[in-house]
């Protein structure tokens, strides 16, 4: 027969097997993020378009070829995320959040759209892990965020990534780059793409994010933006270099990163991977000192960084990190006929009940079949349930890896106890 359908290209589906690392990941990630005194914040997978094209930016990638887009029933004009940054300031303004004290800290998990061209580490829905700090100008705070990534990898027991910074000014210094930027596309104007061609006036620092092959090739000699940097500017990304010395972090200066979303402002930076194949880009981030008065607020600096999981995951798998294995069933309930199948769907709820990682036969297998089920998910202990065993209220508890069997009572009362005591006394003493 075939499918009606299949999963739309740049998605992917994750089945049980690697959810189970996921949330051992995911949860390492929260663990370290409370550490750091970040709260988590969920926002909604869509927005109001403006939203993005006012923070993301009119003349980025994102917002020119990237995003979902659609008018929803009553006409309005609706976008699923490309990213967490905006709804996170979004939902600090709305909420007035900024009034419970600053800073405020926040993290996400959330799902992405983007349309893009899929290949490994690309997709068109993936997710990210990110976090925002809102208040401080300070570059310790920069500094603060990178180093939270960096020992969270480092707790990951991932190998091999380096960090790249840079910092990109502010609307000041910014403006003197821009036109230094300008005068030197202006010679090579032919040899832009369409969009960079459109890009040169109203936004020329895009054009070093393109992804054009021959739009790269005439940016590559463009001027560098530290070369441009006002003294408050060039005095932070100093000062947010020492942090990085002082928590003995490496790092390299490179001064191609200008990242592809318009709002950072001075220090940005990358986590980058060269494992996994040309999308090595494991965490991206930075300063945003503009970002929430432009949307409608107060002055407010931030920084803040996502990384991509689907990434993380890849980067992870490549360096055979092992994750812990799922739990296995500790108790399976092989049974014959329908009376002993309502004993064992008893018996299995109420180790359930205990916190006990106990199943039942819903398929009406053949006992022989039923055992072999067991055997192949690793059950630590089987039962048997027949007319025998109901009429005598007692059972042979098997200890899958010994063989040893020991009697138990199917009674309500003392079935639970004598499991926990038939499965402790198992254990191999430490
Ligand atoms: P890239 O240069 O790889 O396109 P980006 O600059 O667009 O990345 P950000 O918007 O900063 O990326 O997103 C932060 C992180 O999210 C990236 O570093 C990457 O790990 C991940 N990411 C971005 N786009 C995708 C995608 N299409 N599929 C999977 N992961 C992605
Ligand atoms: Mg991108």
């Amino acid at each position: 027969m075939a499918l009606l359908t299949q999963a739309p290209k740049g998605t992917q589906d994750l089945l049980p097997e690697q959810t189970a690392h996921w949330q051992t990941v995911e949860q390492v990630i929260r663990e370290e993020a409370a550490l750091f005194g970040f709260g988590e914040i969920r926002t909604p997978v869509f927005e109001h378009t403006e939203l993005f094209q006012r923070s993301v930016g009119e003349t980025t990638d994102v917002v020119q070829k990237e995003m979902y887009t659609f008018e929803d029933k009553g006409g309005r004009s609706i976008t699923l995320r490309p990213e967490g940054t905006a709804g996170a300031v979004r939902a600090l303004l709305e909420h007035a959040m900024y009034n419970d004290g600053l800073p405020v800290k926040l993290y996400y998990f959330t799902s992405c759209y983007r349309y893009e061209k899929p290949q490994a580490g690309r997709l068109r829905e993936f997710h990210q892990f990110g976090i925002e700090v809102f208040g401080p100008a300070s570059p310790s705070a920069d500094a603060d965020v990178i180093c939270m990534v960096n020992s969270l990898y480092n707790r990951l027991q991932i190998k091999n990534f380096s960090l790249q910074i840079n910092s990109i000014g502010c609307p000041e210094c910014r403006a003197k780059y821009h036109q230094a930027l300008k005068e030197y596309f202006a010679g090579s104007v032919d040899k832009l793409c369409d969009t960079c061609k459109g890009r040169l006036d109203r936004n020329p620092m895009r054009i070093l994010d393109c992804k054009n092959p021959p739009c790269g090739e005439v940016a590559k000699n463009a001027p560098v933006v530290l070369d441009y940097l006002c003294n408050d500017c060039h005095d932070h990304f100093e000062e947010v270099k020492s942090y990085l010395d002082l928590a003995g972090l490496s790092y390299q200066i490179n001064p191609t990163i200008v990242r592809g979303l318009d709002y950072y402002t001075r220090t940005v930076f990358e986590f980058v991977s060269n494992e996994i194949g040309s999308q090595g880009t494991l965490c991206g981030g930075g300063r945003y000192d503009g970002l929430v008065q432009e949307m409608g607020g107060k002055p407010l600096p931030a920084c803040g960084c996502a990384m991509g999981l689907e990434r993380l995951m890849m980067v992870m798998q490549n360096q055979g990190i092992e994750l812990p294995e799922p739990s296995k069933c500790e108790l399976f309930i092989a049974s014959i006929g329908n009376q002993a199948q309502k004993k064992a769907f008893l018996l299995a709820r109420q180790m359930q009940e205990r916190s006990v990682f106990a199943l039942f036969d819903t398929c009406d297998r053949s006992l022989k079949a039923q055992m072999k089920y067991a055997d192949k998910i690793g059950a630590a202990f089987t039962l048997v349930l027949g007319e025998d065993e109901l009429a005598s209220g007692r059972a042979q508890l098997k200890n899958m890896k010994t063989g040893e069997k020991t009697e138990i009572s199917l009674s309500e009362e003392e079935f639970a106890s004598q499991f926990l005591t038939a499965s402790t006394d198992s254990l191999p003493s430490l």
